[in-house]
């Protein structure tokens, strides 16, 4: 996973070609979804592919990154009426653990 413009593998340091795209089917709010295009790099160091991630999402996850912080933070329940097409509780409590395991102690 990358997210900048610095071509480098996060593995070895080493350098990305562009190695084509792959699809990601996204989760907006209001129930909206979109399938978008993901630019695919490969290492020519240790050959490990990598995914340029938007500054819109987060790496392995389909809802953007404005929903999954509005249910960190608490803007967001199951129970909000702006936002009807919620993640299931199983989704939002992960989302939780994974929160928590990435605090620095
Ligand atoms: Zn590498």
């Amino acid at each position: 996973m990358i997210f900048s413009n610095e071509l480098i593998c996060p593995k070895c340091k080493g350098k990305l070609k562009f190695y084509g795209h792959i699809t990601r089917n996204v989760k907006y709010g209001g129930g909206k979804t979109d399938t978008i295009l993901l630019e695919r790099y490969i290492c020519m160091k240790c050959k490990a592919t990598h995914r340029k991630i938007p500054k819109t999402l987060f790496a392995f996850k389909h809802y953007e990154r404005k929903i999954i912080l509005g249910f960190l933070s608490g803007e967001f329940t199951i129970f909000n009426l702006e936002y009807e097409d919620y993640p299931c509780e199983a989704t939002i409590q992960k989302w939780f653990i994974e929160y928590k395991q990435s605090l620095p102690m």
